[in-house]
């Protein structure tokens, strides 16, 4: 780790252009171990007034410096937003989450080892290094979304949860704006380092839920262990069955792409129709109608099938598979 200077910040207004934000520090900290980041200069956020969850509208706004482990225990979470509750006790460990905060973990960073590995070519690292996750260790890469300059994902499990629940991020900065969660993560493209829709001397203040959806939350994560592990691939599923039908149909994955992944497709193949396996089965194939394997991942693509098949079994009150 190299040297840097270390400031507090008392106010929003107090941020110096230029200088690395650090809150919960729990992906930063390995990042600058690493040296895969190595800023000269780090403010500390945690005094802002940012760790609030409140009411707004029919809706509600959570500070960014809310831990994931108190938004996890929220009462009006936990009865309303089910769905991130349980993304949110699905990630990490009890420690990570007690310092993680709401607007850091949507900041997190892959953890592909070629990404943590300075001495291997990393586009997302060193832009036009070249890709050394292309033809090595796969599997924990990209199904969905992914270009020839870059097959990493994005790692976290709140933000799946959160784009099932069409959240917007709140973002203070040189232009004040909110962004919905979906344009928030960006694809890599041909420019696999710019990861967010942040601009410099951004910051984010706020996610903002819109009114919940009563109906059925799940949050099913695959993983290698039953617990502090990255998903393989995860489902968020909100699902209102009316009279039989499915009326409401919102469904993001994890562990398959650089962003929280949403097909519209399939909830609008979903919306209107009743449970059955043959549904179920249709919308997993147009899912899946664009994933690619990348060697070792090729099994997230049946792994992906199987998930979204079985959420939403439970969720319909089918019996569930494994
Ligand atoms: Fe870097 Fe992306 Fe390739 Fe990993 S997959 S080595 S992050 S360019």
């Amino acid at each position: 780790m190299r040297e840097f200077s270390f400031h507090r910040a008392a106010s929003v207004a107090d941020l110096p252009a230029g200088a690395t934000i650090i809150a919960g520090g729990t992906n930063l900290l390995d990042l600058m171990k690493h040296e895969v980041m190595a800023p000269e200069s780090l403010v500390d956020i945690t005094r802002l007034d940012l760790d609030r969850v409140e009411a707004e509208g029919d809706g509600l706004r959570i500070g960014a410096l809310v831990r994931n482990s108190d938004l996890a225990a929220h009462p009006t979470i936990r009865r309303d937003y089910a769905v991130l509750s349980r993304a949110l006790l699905a990630g990490a460990s009890g420690q990570l989450r007690n310092m993680a905060t709401t607007g850091g973990n949507l900041m997190q960073r892959t953890r592909c080892p070629y990404f943590y590995d300075r001495r291997m070519a990393c586009n997302k690292r060193d832009p036009g290094a070249g890709c050394a996750a292309m033809g090595g260790v796969t599997r924990n890469h990209a199904i969905l979304g992914a270009s020839d300059h870059c097959i990493a994902t994005y790692p976290g499990d709140m933000a799946v949860a959160l784009r099932a629940l069409d959240a917007v991020v709140e973002i203070d900065g040189p232009s004040p704006r909110r962004v919905p969660l979906a344009d928030f993560h960006q694809l890599p493209g041909d420019t696999p380092h710019i990861e967010t829709a942040l601009q410099p001397g951004d910051l984010i203040t706020a996610v903002v839920l819109p009114a919940p959806v009563a109906g059925q939350h799940r949050y099913r994560k695959v993983r290698d262990r039953a617990s502090y592990a990255f998903a393989l691939v995860s489902v968020a599923a909100v699902i209102r069955l009316d009279g039989g039908t499915i009326n409401h149909a919102a469904l993001a994955f994890g562990g398959v792409a650089a962003k929280p992944w949403r097909d519209p497709d399939i909830e609008r193949l979903l919306t209107g129709r009743e449970p059955s396996d043959a549904l179920f089965a249709e919308a997993a194939d147009l899912l899946l109608r664009p994933a690619r394997g990348q060697g070792e991942n090729k099994f997230k693509i049946p792994l992906l099938r199987r998930s979204l098949i079985a959420t939403l079994r439970d969720a319909t009150g089918m019996e569930a598979t494994a």
